[in-house]
């Protein structure tokens, strides 16, 4: 049962009619389709993809079944369409089981999966596996610009250096030898998280990140990098920072505890998971973390509805990458 402090850390998933659907989901085409339709709320409000309408209807084969091919019909604008229309599957030949166990695995590992394991268990290739996840990750990308934090509540900002050879195999002298990329993470205590790659670790680069997804009006807690101290003037809560280098790491409630953990689960899951991450592909991961980061509190099956919901909209031609 729910424990009172808390309502979404004991969900049991038992209490949850999802996590029976799912392993059919991932296996049966039939019960794949049906099950992203009922993501998309068209279980009960089916719409048109292509304009809208709820004039629609499912398409039957001869003997009444349904179409072989789950096609919808708009009696608008006569158009035909299935559940992959306006989303990221849309001109993707992959099975829909396969990109139902491709969600599921992303919302429900706290690390992610890797592209290996989906081509371990679906049969599809390393490729095709790596396609659908940068995909997925691409619609779980989070564009919402509601700046973090407000009056008086507290943001955290701390910065880690990802991937590459070790950071300081390079000479002193010329640190940019070192193949490692620094990430920003930007944390409302108690809230949400923005992570996100920054060019190099200058207040200008910090700045620009803090101006553009905070509120002015919060605390600003720091460790004691000195690029933040011009940055922090612009909180009109304050700034305040621990110094690490004394080993001082949280002075009452000025710490960037959060921050750290947040780039603890990141390095776990780049490390453990997915091995290596180009620097090309190291957005996509940020956005998967950040967003399971952000519906922590929820169901693992809730968070696969809001990544199914997510991808709606988001259609990419298959000769196109994703940004
Ligand atoms: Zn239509």
């Amino acid at each position: 049962m729910a424990s009172k402090k808390n309502p979404h850390r004991d969900l049991s998933l038992k209490d949850d009619p999802a996590v029976t659907e799912i392993p059919l989901a991932c296996a049966s085409e039939p019960h794949a389709v049906e099950f992203l339709e009922a993501m998309r709320g068209w279980d009960t409000n089916p719409y048109c993809a292509r304009c809208g309408s709820v004039n629609v209807y499912q398409m039957s084969g001869r003997d009444g079944s349904r179409n072989a091919r789950f096609l919808w019909r708009c009696r608008d604008c006569s158009k035909h369409y299935t559940v992959r229309a306006d989303t990221v599957m849309e001109d993707s030949r992959i099975p829909l089981r396969h990109w139902v166990l491709g969600f599921w695995r992303v919302c429900s590992s706290k690390k992610g999966v890797s592209a290996l394991e989906i081509r371990r268990q679906t049969g599809i290739t390393h490729k095709s596996a790596l396609f659908m996840l940068h995909r997925i990750r691409w619609a779980l990308a989070d564009d919402n610009t509601k700046p973090l934090g407000g009056f008086k509540m507290a943001v955290e900002a701390d910065e880690t250096f990802v991937g590459g050879k070790p950071r300081h195999k390079g000479t002193k002298r010329n640190p940019r030898q070192s193949t490692k990329v620094p990430v920003m993470a930007v944390v409302e205590r108690g809230g949400n998280v923005h992570l996100q790659r920054i060019p190099r670790v200058t207040a200008r680069h910090l700045g620009k990140v803090l101006y553009e997804r905070t509120d002015p009006r919060s605390v600003l807690c720091t460790d004691e990098h000195p690029s933040y101290k011009s940055v922090g003037k612009h909180f009109s809560g304050g700034h305040y920072s621990t110094n690490h280098s004394a080993y001082e790491y949280a002075r009452g409630p000025v710490h960037s505890n959060t921050a750290e953990s947040v780039f603890a689960l990141l390095k776990r899951g780049l490390h453990g998971i997915f091995h290596s991450v180009s620097k090309h592909h190291l957005h996509r991961y940020l956005a998967e973390f950040q967003f399971r980061w952000n519906t922590r509190d929820i169901r693992d099956s809730e968070r696969l509805q809001k990544a199914v919901k997510a991808s709606v909209g988001k259609r990419l031609r298959y000769a196109e990458s994703a940004p």
